[in-house]
């Protein structure tokens, strides 16, 4: 039995409470507008979140958690696991002066804005990184030297089991865009902020965005960072180069394109989709970038992006 079938999503009907999407288009909840159908549970507390665990469990279905789809690339046949998406009710904050708690489904630059608005600093730079609280953490998202490693004092996390428990900061080994929390469902999050001045906050959040808009092929279907920056040996590569887009750019591939999908003549690391665009082409079109930056630099780059399998697993950037 898959998640597709209609006796599993009858059950999941009767069962749960929030909403259940059958045959959902995925590329309607993926920012590259790209990915097959599959069956979405939004469950609307941890209890329904236990449950669709409880009933894929059962079945022998595997499940994929899924945030904004900001940093996923989806199967063009859609997806065999359940898909679970935090519903309303897993979005919810609050506060007690600078100890802030987020349900993990609420918008990653809603809480970046309400944070700066309240005068409070920590959160703000990631106003203009899209995706979830619960996705943020996952991949210790961040950007203007900022990520959300650095705030996090607790995560309270639902395993495969169904056991939800909070896990200190030092529990969770966080390096970059990486937490460690595989097969865990991020339910909550729990940050430290600091006071500061709302105005000066305000101006700050403002520029950070419009640097973002201006920057970055923003309003165009990507899914932010394709490649992690490169590990280097010390001192740097001999080019001067640093950055997976620096790279990326040297080598020549800004507009490259296969099918729908180009290297964004904006920025090198963001590949957009120009319409039509499949999985299968974005996977060509990393398969080739990587190949070409290998070739001219001997630099080795691996997705940031994580490459899902219909199954819901993850895929590994393939070995050079
Ligand atoms: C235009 C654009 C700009 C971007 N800029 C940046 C940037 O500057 N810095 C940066 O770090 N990223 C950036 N990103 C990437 C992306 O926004 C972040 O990685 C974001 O944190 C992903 O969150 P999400 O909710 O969309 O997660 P998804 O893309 O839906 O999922 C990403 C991973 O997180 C897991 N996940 C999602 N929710 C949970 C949960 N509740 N519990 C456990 N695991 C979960 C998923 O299973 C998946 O493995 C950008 C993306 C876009 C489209």
């Amino acid at each position: 039995m898959t998640a597709r079938d209609p006796s599993f999503v009858t059950m999941l009907r009767e069962t749960i409470e929030g909403e259940v999407l059958a045959e959902v288009p995925l590329a309607r909840f993926s920012t590259f507008r790209i990915g097959g159908p599959a069956t979405m549970v939004l469950p609307a507390g941890a209890d329904g979140v236990e449950t669709a665990l409880s009933l894929a469990r059962r079945s022998g279905i595997p499940w994929f958690i899924l945030g904004l789809g900001s940093n996923v690339l989806l199967p063009d046949s859609g997806l065999e696991a359940l898909v679970i998406r935090l519903g309303k009710g897993m979005d919810r904050v609050r506060h007690e002066q600078e100890r802030w708690w987020f349900g993990a489904g609420l918008p990653a630059p809603l809480a970046a804005r309400r944070t700066a608005a309240a005068g409070f600093a920590g959160l703000h730079k990631m106003v203009g990184v899209p995706g979830t609280v619960g996705g943020g953490v996952y991949m210790n998202a961040g950007c203007h030297g900022v990520e959300w490693s650095e705030v996090i004092t607790r995560v309270t996390v639902m395993d495969e089991a169904g056991h939800a428990t909070v896990l200190e900061h030092s529990a969770i080994p966080f390096t970059y865009r990486w937490s460690g929390l595989d097969r865990r469902i991020v339910l909550e999050a729990e940050v430290s902020l600091t006071e500061a001045d709302p105005e000066v906050l305000r101006r700050e959040t403002n520029e950070l965005f419009r640097w973002r808009q201006e920057g970055t092929p923003f309003n165009q279907p990507c899914c932010g960072s394709t490649f992690k920056n490169p590990e280097l040996p010390p001192g740097g590569h001999e080019s001067g180069l640093s950055t997976a887009g620096q790279f990326l750019d040297a080598a020549g591939l800004k507009g490259y394109t296969v099918g729908g999908v180009q290297v964004s003549p904006m920025h090198a690391n963001y590949f957009v989709n120009v319409g039509g665009g499949t999985a299968a082409d974005v996977r060509t079109l990393i398969d080739h970038a990587r190949h070409v930056v290998a070739e001219r630099f001997g630099v080795t780059l691996e997705t940031e992006v994580k490459l899902v399998a219909p199954d819901g697993r993850y895929e590994q950037t393939p070995p050079r």
